[in-house]
């Protein structure tokens, strides 16, 4: 360690040294499909990363009603699409917190829904996933004991390593707008608890809610900083929770999830810039929640961060209930429509290994 070089930068030379190692390795392949490079998934909520015949398997397993009761009807009720897209509040209430949610509750279920998401993610062509999560929606309103779910969650993300020994994960704790400030100090203190163990990092997630004062985070982030948690932060989505510049100054997040509506705002942009902070996109959540209207709306948000030299990765936030929308055939779209090139996607994908918040690679970061 050289004078003024922190851990995080040697840990983030290590990422790219291990990154370069892949791309090598990767290039001797012979696959068809873009990209043959691979790839890091930053941001994608596990209620929304179970594939949907497991969550119909875990419906029936349980005798949990459905909305309808045959499975394409099923698949197309939870799925979205850009051509059938939903405003984020409506599939909030209607699909996700009603359906998504409950499904992958419980011990048997999430442990399940990380194994099977991060193993899944692996076979395609993903070697560093970090999932996220808020626990306290997944405990069937505390009928479940928190640290036995976590416990759960942990058991899952281990086998998934121990299986794919090329594999790096580790799991986001999401507290929430909408709760209030006793409920998401425990989710903080819990990923503090057990951070060791594979939580890696904290994220404020859920819409905007009157009454959400990020200020009354400040301490609690700077002890989860100092107990070496990442800080990532849903901001600059949609316009009733674009409070970017209040995260960046009360909680110094190194990631911002979205924050495409920086592309607006040239002086935020600098700042970003300045301060390193590297914003997780997820386009087509983007343009199926109506985030953004179109795919010409996508691309002017790309082509802006891109001239004003923001950092960003690309990720798929809902992967399963988005038609198409796992990341490789994202990485894909995203250069046959001509809205990132190549070089750009590459870089894309460095990024993300580079701003993960896993500290070492495989199952042996946690031992
Ligand atoms: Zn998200």
């Amino acid at each position: 360690m050289t004078d003024g070089e922190t851990w995080l930068n040697i840990l983030a030379r290590e990422r790219t040294f291990r990154y370069n190692l892949s791309m090598e390795q990767s290039s001797l392949q012979t696959k068809n499909t873009y990209p043959t490079y691979p790839l890091a998934e930053l941001h994608a909520h596990l209620g929304t990363s179970v594939a949907p015949p497991i969550l119909w398997q875990i419906a029936h397993d349980r005798g949990i009603k459905l909305p309808k009761s045959e499975y394409h009807e099923f698949r197309d009720y939870i799925t979205l699409s850009p051509e059938r897209p939903m405003p984020l509040n409506d599939y909030f209430s209607q699909v996700y917190h009603n359906i998504l949610d409950p499904l992958s509750s419980g011990t048997w279920a999430v442990e399940s829904a990380v194994y099977n998401t991060m193993s899944g993610a692996y076979r395609n062509g993903i070697e560093l996933i970090e999932l996220r999560t808020n626990p306290m929606k997944h405990n069937f309103n505390n009928e479940v004991d928190l640290d036995h779910l976590i416990m759960a969650m942990l058991r899952g993300m281990e086998r998934a390593l121990l299986e794919h020994s090329k594999l790096s994960a580790g799991i986001i704790f999401c507290i929430a707008r909408e709760f209030d400030v006793e409920r998401n100090k425990i989710i903080i203190e819990k990923a503090i608890k057990y951070h060791k163990r594979g939580v890696v990092a904290i994220d404020i997630a859920g819409p905007g809610t009157p009454g959400f004062d990020i200020t009354a985070y400040k301490d609690v982030f700077e002890n989860a900083r100092a107990a070496g948690l990442g800080i990532t932060v849903h901001s600059g989505e949609a316009l009733d929770a674009n409070d970017m510049w209040e995260a960046l100054e009360n909680l110094r997040p190194s990631r911002i999830g979205h924050g495409i509506l920086a592309s607006r705002d040239p002086a935020l942009m600098d700042e970003l810039v300045t301060r390193g902070v590297v914003l997780e996109i997820c386009p087509l959540s983007n343009l199926a929640t109506a985030a953004l209207a179109n795919e010409e709306a996508l691309r002017a948000t790309l082509r802006t961060l891109v001239d004003h030299g923001v950092k960003f990765c690309i990720n798929t936030d809902w992967p399963e209930v988005i038609e198409d929308g796992h990341l490789q055939k994202q990485y894909r779209m995203l250069l046959e429509k001509g809205m990132l090139t190549d070089a750009e996607l590459r870089t894309s994908a460095r990024t993300a290994f580079e701003a993960s918040f896993i500290p070492g690679p495989g199952l042996s970061a946690y031992l």
